[in-house]
Parts: structure tokens; sequence; C-alpha cells
């Protein structure tokens, strides 16, 4: 055996709020539960969110669950599985109270109850206007949520391994998981962690992009490391790009201004989208706002002396309300654009945001796989929550809010399913004889490397290929050029090297490995969009305009082994309700 063997009942990769409300689940039913991050629990990068977290409260105007589910289904451009939506969506009020009841101080309307504010996708009634249901703590929702999480695992025992880097999965003959290898990142010791059940919680992998509003850490470590176990990815052509990251730094504005009365407007100071959403206005879904500010841009109504940006206004609805409700954005626009939007617009572009493909997971949080004919087969073992996961509920575009729910729902319900896994097994499954052998592999290949290829350049190249060939507008050419371009970067990213051995730190090591993480994204993204011919959501393409429920209403599956693309169909059968038939999205 090659690394020392730690063993636990289960491991939660990521202590994000995915990762840490799956802990949760296991530490109270008194499970030994570990739990990994690359940073410190309440750094990671859910402590971003700005906006809110979605319910159907009701506690501005009348909500209702089954408006919430039509509203996702809608949003995901008829992608999303219709089981999985309306689970998350009936578990989301009681999901926020949770919260509340944790302790999570959310902001209050004068009733007492938990403030809401509308957010682009979400309506009453089907589409008839904007509702309030974005439950929030000023702008700084996740990081409220992530420290009431972490409280709370501190209360019921979860371990955790803080600076611990996951390598790579363990299976045993039967393709069932039996632990990771993991890293300390400090001192570069790795340990087996041998155990009943493992999660995957790793959160985004924006940095495939040159421009996003993800952190550094976001490298897709989940998804490479189940793709390199055989483990297919899910609807890897689905990016959601912001439409307000803050022009030159890429940094977030949240939604919530727009939720809070702020509106884009051209060089010509003209409102746009009324033009392209009568309705809702610059409170349509995330794609369609996106698409119309790239428009504007492309068809030389940018501002800016280079036109390349358009305005985010907010001044109209005063100080007092800016300072109350929106004190982060004010920092950042101050800090990163250099305006104070008390007085000045800011300038805004979109921003690559979130992954809504991942590893595939039925709503169960169970990661599930096409085995004898059958699409959704759960690998023995194995969970995935959060960003990284696919289960699906956001389908081809996410509604903003969604996420922060996603992440306590199925958090949850994988908890639950790892529970009932643990406790069917008397004893640890035995580890394989040659457990531990992959990741010394790769860790004996980087170390002696020589003369390779440059860990930063490489991972920029990497950045600028993605950014240009998967943006916000695709063509067959531009996609064809992007998956020449990417398979090339991936065969360099073999020879990588750190540099002189004795003198580097682990955090080379790291981003070494990081690299490789995210060369299997970026391989799944341009191979999964260079071969969906149609537009759907996030995904549009100047060549196939329209979207094609004959053809492409089924979700794509991509194996790094041989570089094979894969289909299964959409899940059409809501739990109770019925079916929400197919329809042209307008907002
Ligand atoms: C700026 C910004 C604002 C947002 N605002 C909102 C909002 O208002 N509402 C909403 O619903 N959504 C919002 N989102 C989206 C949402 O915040 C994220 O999708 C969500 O927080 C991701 O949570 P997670 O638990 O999946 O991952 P994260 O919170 O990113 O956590 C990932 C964890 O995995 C760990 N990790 C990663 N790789 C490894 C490894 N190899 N080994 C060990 N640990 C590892 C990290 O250390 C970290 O602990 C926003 C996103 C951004 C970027």
């Amino acid at each position: 055996m090659s690394f020392p063997i730690r063993k636990f009942d289960a491991v939660i990769v990521g202590g994000g709020g995915a990762g840490l409300r799956a802990a949760l689940q296991l530490s109270k039913a008194g499970l030994n539960t570990a739990v990994l991050s690359k940073v410190f629990p309440t750094r990671s990068h859910t402590v971003a969110a700005q906006g809110g977290i979605s319910a159907s409260l009701g506690n501005v105007q009348e909500d209702r669950w089954d408006w919430h589910m039509y509203d996702t289904v809608k949003g995901s451009d008829w992608l999303g599985d219709q089981d999985a939506i309306e689970f998350m969506c009936r578990a989301a009020p009681e999901a926020v109270i949770e919260l509340e009841h944790m302790g999570m101080p959310f902001d209050r309307v004068e009733s007492g109850k938990i403030y809401q504010r509308p957010f682009g996708g979400h309506t009453a009634e089907h589409g008839k206007r904007a509702v309030e249901r974005a439950c929030a703590v000023a702008d700084r929702t996740g990081h409220a949520m992530l420290h009431t999480l972490y409280q709370q695992n501190v209360r019921a025992n979860t371990q955790f391994f803080v600076e611990w880097t996951a390598l790579d999965l363990i299976r045993d003959e039967n393709g069932d998981v039996v632990g990771v290898t993991v890293m300390e990142m400090e001192t570069g010791d790795v340990y087996i962690f041998h155990a009943k059940a493992v999660l995957f919680a790793t959160g985004g992998a924006g940095r495939i992009y040159a421009s996003s509003t993800n952190a550094f850490m976001n490298t897709g470590d989940g998804l490479g490391i189940c793709a390199r176990a055989g483990i297919p990815l899910e609807d890897m052509e689905f990016w959601q790009f912001h439409p307000t990251g803050v022009a030159g730094a890429g940094v977030l504005i949240t939604e919530g201004v727009r939720g809070e009365g702020g509106i884009l407007l051209n060089a010509d100071g003209e409102r746009f989208m009324e033009r392209y959403a009568p309705t809702v206005k610059d409170l349509a879904s995330r794609d369609v706002v996106s698409r119309a500010m790239a428009m504007e841009i492309y068809e030389g109504r940018g501002c800016g002396k280079n036109k390349d940006h358009v305005l985010l206004k907010i001044d109209h609805i005063g100080a007092e309300k800016i300072m109350e409700k929106l004190p982060g954005i004010r920092e950042i626009s101050i800090q990163f654009a250099g305006i104070d939007p008390i007085k000045d617009p800011i300038p805004v572009v979109p921003t690559t945001h979130y992954m809504m493909g991942g590893i595939p997971t039925n709503y169960h949080g169970e990661v599930v796989v096409p085995k004898d004919g059958n699409p959704e087969v759960p690998v023995k073992g194995l969970y995935a929550a959060g960003e990284c996961a696919c289960a699906s509920v956001h389908g081809a575009n996410r509604l903003g809010t969604n996420s922060l729910l996603d992440l306590v729902v199925f958090g949850k319900s994988a908890g639950d399913s790892m529970i009932a896994y643990v406790k069917e097994q008397s004893d640890w499954k035995p580890l394989p004889k040659d457990a531990g052998m992959f990741t010394k592999q790769r860790l004996d290949r980087l170390n002696g490397q020589a003369n390779g290829e440059k860990v930063d350049a490489l991972r920029t190249e990497l950045q600028r290929t993605v950014q240009l060939h998967a943006g916000v507008f695709r063509t067959d050419a531009i996609l064809k050029e992007g998956v020449d371009k990417v398979l090339k970067l991936y065969e360099r990213a073999k020879n990588t090297e750190i540099g002189d051995k004795s003198m580097v730190w682990n955090t080379a090591r790291i981003e070494a490995l990081e690299l490789d993480n995210l060369m299997e994204v970026a391989k799944a993204t341009m191979i999964a969009a260079e071969a969906r011919k149609e537009s759907r959501g996030a995904h549009a393409s100047d060549d196939h305009p329209d979207r094609d429920d004959v053809n492409w209403m089924k979700h794509s599956l991509f194996y790094s082994a041989d570089n094979r693309l894969d289909y299964k169909p959409v899940h059409t059968k809501p739990l109770t309700v019925d079916y929400i038939e197919p329809a042209k999205r307008v907002y």
C-alpha cells in the first residue's frame, strides 16, 4: 500500500454551502464525518453569494411553490429534470425556515418575517409579474449562510481538514467508491481516506474562462477527479454568463441591484431591456439579459471610449436604500470601478458565472451513470451536491438565487442518502490492492519532469481559448476551432513541470494538479458545446438560432477517456404534478 490510511464513515470533499449542509446531516446522525477543504470553510466561494436564496414564502406578495417550479422549468429552457425541480421548489420554504432556526440573520420586513426581493426570471402566476422570492441578508446572503452552517457543524462535531486537497477517487473491482487520496497542502503528505461513502461538493469551475466571477480556487476538482475515474460529466456545454460583472474586473454586481430598481442603459441613455423583454425588462433571465447586452455592444451602442460595456444605473433609488440594502455593492463599485453608485452608474459586462452541468446525480444526491441499458444507475458509495453536481434543476440556464437553494436542499438529501447507505454496511469495503497507485504515478510524473510546460502559461492559454471559443455567442466554426485547440492543450498538460523540486512550495505542485482538473472541464465543455446544434438557454449558436426539442431535448454525457459523447433523456415526469409542457421562452 502506497500511503497511510485513515478511516471515516463519510468523507465530504468541499466545505462550501453544499458540503457543510450534507456534513451537518451526517454528523448529527452520529457518523464519523470528515470535511476536506482547500481553504478555511468560511472562505469557500459560497461566501461570495450576494443576492439571496429563493423560496416561495410569500412574505411580501402572494407566492406558491408551483409558480417557483414553473419559473425554474422555463428558466432551464426545458432541459431541467422536472422531478428534481419539483423536489427542490417544494422543499424551499422549509429549507429557508430551517436556516432561520439555525440562526441565519435574514433581513426582515415590517411584520418581522424574512425580507424578500425580486430576482430575474422569478414571477407570479406563470410569468404575469415579477415576484419577491429571494430571501436576503443585505447583499451578503452567502456569507451569512456559510457562517451559520459552519457553526452548526462545529456544534455537531464534524471533523475539518482545512487546507487539505482531494486528488483521486478510489474504486474497487466492482466500481464501488471506497475512498479518496488526499494531500495535506502545507506538508505535501498524501493519505488514503478510506470511507463508506464519499461526497463531492467542490463548487464551480469558472476558472476555465479568462473572465469569471469565480474565485481562483474554483478549478473543477470534483469534476476532474470523477472524469479521470470514468464518471461522465453532464451538460457541460451550459455555462451562465452573469450580465453584470464590473467591466475590466469581472467582479460580480448582484442581480439584487436590478431587483432593488437598478436599470441597464446603453450609450444613447436608452433602457434597452424594454425592447428585448417588454414584460419584466431588466429582470429577464440571465441568458436573455447577457445576450441583449452583448447585442447592444456588438451593434455599436456600448459605452466608454472602447464602447465595450453598458451602464447599470441605481442612483435614483436613493443613497439611504443603497447604504441599507446594497452596501457591499457600493464598496465593490468604489474599489473595482472607481465610481460611487450613489452618484454614478456602474460600468458592466457579461462575465462567466455559473456551471449548469457537472457530475450527474438524481435528486437523492446519488451519482448516476448509464449501465446495461439503464441511463441512471447509482455508483455505490459516490454522491455529489452543489455547483459541481448536475441534479439537473438548472437545465440550460439557472435562475438567480436557485443555487443557494440547490446547495441546502440537495446537500441535505445527499446527506440522508449517505446515512442510509453507510448504515447498510457493517464494515468498510476492502480497498483494492493498487489503491493510491494512480495518485502516486501522477505525483512521480510531476516530480520527475524537467523542461516541460509551464503551468501558469498553459493555464492562461487555456482560459483565453475557452473564453474566445465557448463564450456568449457561438458558431460551428468557432466551436470546432476551440475543440482542436483544447485537445492540443490537453495533451501538452501531460508534460507540465513545477520547476526546481527542492525550491518550490507545495502550492506549485497543487496548481499543476488543479490544471489537470481545469483541462478535464474545458475539454468536456468544448466537445459538448460543439456537438449541440441548437440554441437553448445559455448555449446560443448563431448557426442554429432556434431551440430544437425534437432532436436536442436531452442531456449530454461526456466521457473523458475516449472523448465520447452520449445522451440521456430529460425527466419529464414530475413527482406529483402535471408535466410543464415546453413553450417559447419569452419574458
Ligand atoms: C459572486 C457570486 C455571487 C453569487 N450570488 C448568488 C446568490 O445570490 N444566490 C445564489 O443562489 N447563488 C449565487 N451564486 C452562486 C453560488 O454562490 C454558488 O453556486 C454556490 O455557493 C456554490 O456552492 P458549493 O457549496 O457548491 O461550492 P463552494 O462554496 O465553492 O465550495 C467549494 C468547496 O470545495 C472545496 N474544494 C474544492 N476542490 C477541492 C479539493 N480538491 N479538495 C478539497 N476541497 C476542495 C473548496 O475549498 C470549498 O470549500 C453566486 C456566485 C458568485 C460567484
